[in-house]
């Protein structure tokens, strides 16, 4: 299953527990230096499926192969060569920052320096303080660090950023964007929305155990029918009388000065062609145009029928 030698690689995934069937077979793949993100609801099977990926859980059927192994079989060989995040990482209360990072150095045959890994996660004026002591942000950065202490290549993340406040939660994305720029392969769970949209390079959406949607943020969107909201502003005020209809365009509107035309369609590129050459033919320069997208979490509803914030 390793032919196009992407880390992470995933197909008709299943995973039943009893007669509940979490993950329906699904199937994605990862490559080198991708962020790749698994957005959807609370019980998508998000956890589930990384969970798999990681090791931690056994599958009902399909395949999966993170750097050409399975992670079922061949764990203790991977465990050493990827970093994992779990959704909550729960260390002992009276553990000290600075022993965390040593004892989980001792696990693995390839470590970094634990010193510059404090630094660099902003923990080290806390590498004396205990474990029960540190804020949600600072316990998420040093499961961070205690996910990256081997310099692995892969990393899953699950949920990096929940329940944080939204400095810790920058932070975090901070720290995804720099793993990121060092072309390290991240796989994450998340139900935010912008979280997904400003980290992954590509985006599956999962709902009930199947991806739905699978793309970059900006492909999942463009391919909603939800309507993008055009706006124009003019040189000059547009005559008076009526406005023609344009193609595709619903809720034409002007202001008062009648310089700025607004319309909403499902097939913005086609409206715009026809509200500019309208214009030039009235010789009524442009000043700026804008264009307002469907949102991820538009096409995200459009598509489950459902909101994350539930
Ligand atoms: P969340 O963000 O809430 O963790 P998720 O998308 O990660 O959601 P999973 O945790 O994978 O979803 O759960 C998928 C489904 O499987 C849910 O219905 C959940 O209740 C069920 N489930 C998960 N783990 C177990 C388990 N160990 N035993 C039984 N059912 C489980």
């Amino acid at each position: 299953m390793d032919s196009s030698g992407n880390p992470i690689q995933v197909a008709g995934l299943k995973k039943s527990y009893g007669a509940l069937a979490a993950v329906k077979g699904i199937d994605f793949e990862v490559s080198a230096g991708e962020v790749f993100g698994l957005l959807g609801p609370n019980g998508a099977g998000k956890t589930t499926t990384v969970e798999i990926l990681e090791g931690l859980r056994s599958r009902s059927g399909g395949r999966v192969s993170v750097l050409g192994c399975d992670p079922e079989v061949q764990t203790k060989q991977l465990k050493d060569r990827v970093g994992v995040c779990l959704q909550s990482t729960r260390l002992q209360d009276k553990i000290k920052v600075r022993e965390a990072i040593e004892l989980f150095s001792a696990l693995y045959t390839r470590t970094v320096d634990g010193v510059q890994l404090l630094k660099r996660l902003q923990l080290w004026e806390k590498r004396e303080a205990q474990y029960a002591t540190l804020s949600g942000g600072q316990k998420q950065r040093l499961a961070l660090a205690l996910a990256m202490i081997n310099d692995p290549q892969v990393l899953f993340l699950d949920e990096p950023s929940a329940g944080l406040d939204p400095q810790a939660r920058l932070e975090i994305h901070l720290l995804v964007q720099d793993l990121r720029q060092e072309r390290r392969t991240i796989l994450l769970t998340t139900h935010y929305i912008e979280e997904a949209e400003k980290l992954c390079d590509r985006v599956a959406i999962v709902d009930e155990g199947r991806i739905i949607a699978m793309g970059t943020p900006r492909e999942i969107q463009e391919r909603t029918l939800a309507s993008s909201t055009i706006e124009i502003e003019c040189e000059r005020p547009v005559p008076a009388g009526d406005l023609p209809a344009w193609q595709n365009a619903e809720k034409v509107s002007l202001d008062d000065q009648r310089t700025r035309i607004a319309a909403v369609s499902t097939r913005p590129a086609r409206t715009i062609v026809e509200m500019v050459k309208w214009l030039d033919e009235m010789g009524i320069e442009l000043a700026d145009i804008h264009i307002k997208r469907p949102s991820l979490e538009e096409a995200f509803i459009e598509l489950t029928g459902k909101s994350l914030r539930e």
